[in-house]
């Protein structure tokens, strides 16, 4: 199976922002469909868009060519009918894994997004080494803060020991074999910077702000609130206790919808409601803006999620993210891993979180993974679903998310790490989660979503929203 091309993307971008006129939009949709190749996929967008230009078709086209787009287009599916067979019992776990597709909708900006923020905030600061490195970013087109992150803390690690960074030289340049005059060229030049004493404090402080830059990006995630995907889960915790939720966000989004329902929940820093029979396991394998960690003495705190984004919306938070230790007087810093391609090296503090996760997501009947990319740097992650999904050959997978090419992707990864593997375990639901995740939970629960059901859903939330502030990234906290 063919992904989605980039032609495709291209024309269904066009077509959505209605940049052709309406002629030129259907002549296009026709010369498209019939022109692509036989195995490439459709993305379900188009079921919408061919919707919307279909009545004026017979202006435009003979009636043979509409019949003609009809039977490409409605076989679309941006679900798997089998979702809507599903049926839980008490003893079915359920897990659900939350990437950040599933906070998009409350507005908390995505990791593509985030490298122009961090540039924003850089340039505020006036520091002459950081506006270099922006600019040497931008000029080259790097925009994932996940490489520039990564590099850094490479480049921290290898300064403090000489034998890595000529190893590192080995590696990536020579690997010890007689070098062209070209690379010679390129060596040279590198080796003369290499040569001169290699500045580890400058690195390390290099290093260190960007960290800094990136909490403070974080810490405005404070002000945003639950969306009805999130509103959906609590909803289906209330009626099936046998559920985990795991999650890679750092925002407060599910933590508040469970708590605006008091519905306990256990499994984070604090450890309270540890002993709770009746708590939900909350994991936030990636920390959390209402966690801290000390520098010095690896002392961990959570704050009162809801009280922490009332100070902050008050603007009365003087320490957004830095504190003082009260045990040792170190620096407190707020728990968060940084988007790293090797995210355990740097918290020994999450290990258990991480233990836990895998448990949860090892012992699921039903996996539910909702806006989570499967993102290589997350290899942590990938490798355990995978060793679940093999271990336990009765476990199934929903994958909702918007990208229509990543099922096809993951049915492929996993056929070709596991023999015998039954595509159809993995189930793919192509739609916003805030739509489609209440209708799925219910479904799952024999309950039918009426459409009043959905708005008083939507109602209940907006009502929350209007207190407070919607969740953008402010200028409010100038560094
Ligand atoms: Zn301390």
């Amino acid at each position: 199976m063919m992904e989605i091309s980039k032609e495709q993307k291209y024309l269904l971008d066009m077509l959505k922002t209605h940049e052709y006129p309406i002629h030129t939009a259907i002549r296009r949709i026709f010369e498209f469909l019939s022109e692509k190749p036989e195995d490439e996929l459709l993305d379900p967008r188009w079921l919408d868009i061919w919707n919307r230009y279909k009545r004026y078709a017979p202006r435009v086209v003979p009636s043979k060519v509409i019949k003609k787009i009809d039977e490409i287009i409605s076989p679309i599916k941006p679900y798997d009918e089998e979702i809507w067979k599903i049926k839980i019992d008490e003893g079915t776990k359920v897990t659900f894994l939350l990437g950040a597709g599933a906070s998009a909708p409350s507005g908390i900006p995505t990791v593509d997004k985030l490298l122009s923020e961090l540039w924003k905030r850089a340039r505020k600061i006036g520091r002459e080494d950081l506006d270099r490195l922006a600019e040497w970013c931008e000029k080259r087109g790097i925009t994932n803060i996940e490489d520039l992150l990564t590099a850094a803390y490479i480049s921290n690690f290898a300064a403090r020991n000489r034998n890595i960074t000529s190893l590192l030289d080995y590696f990536i340049f020579s690997g010890g074999r007689e070098l062209l005059e070209e690379e010679e060229y390129f060596i040279r030049r590198g080796r003369l910077l290499r040569n001169a004493e290699i500045d580890v404090s400058s690195i390390s402080f290099l290093q260190d702000t960007l960290q800094t830059l990136f909490g403070l990006l974080t810490s405005t995630m404070i002000s945003a609130s639950p969306n009805p995907a999130h509103q959906a889960i609590v909803d289906f915790i209330k009626e099936h206790k046998n559920t985990s939720i795991v999650t890679t966000n750092y925002d407060g989004c599910m933590d508040e919808a469970l708590l605006r329902e008091k519905i306990p929940f256990k499994g984070t820093i604090g450890g309270k409601n540890e002993n709770n029979p009746n708590a939900v396991q909350l994991i936030k394998m990636h920390g959390s803006i209402n966690w801290a960690y000390c520098d010095s003495c690896q002392d961990v705190q959570e704050f009162d999620l809801l009280e922490l984004k009332k100070i902050y919306e008050e603007d009365r938070l003087s320490y957004p993210v830095m504190g003082i230790c009260k045990k040792c007087g170190g620096l407190r810093r707020p728990l968060l891993v940084p988007p790293l391609s090797f995210k355990f090296l740097m918290f020994p503090n999450l290990i258990d979180i991480w233990n836990s996760a895998r448990q949860a997501i090892e012992e699921a009947d039903y996996l539910i993974i909702v806006g989570y990319s499967f993102s290589e740097a997350d290899t942590y992650i990938t490798k355990i679903i995978s060793r679940s999904m093999s271990m336990k050959n009765n476990q199934k997978m929903i994958i909702v998310n918007t990208n229509p090419n990543l099922v096809p992707i993951l049915r492929e990864r996993f056929s070709a790490h596991i023999d015998g593997f039954n595509e159809k375990r993995i189930l793919k639901a192509c739609e916003s989660c805030e739509q489609i995740l209440p209708k799925i939970l219910n479904s799952m629960l024999g309950k039918r979503t009426s459409a009043t059901k959905t708005r008083s859903i939507s109602k209940k939330l907006k009502k929350h929203d209007e207190k407070t502030r919607c969740p953008t990234i402010t200028e409010h906290q100038c560094v």
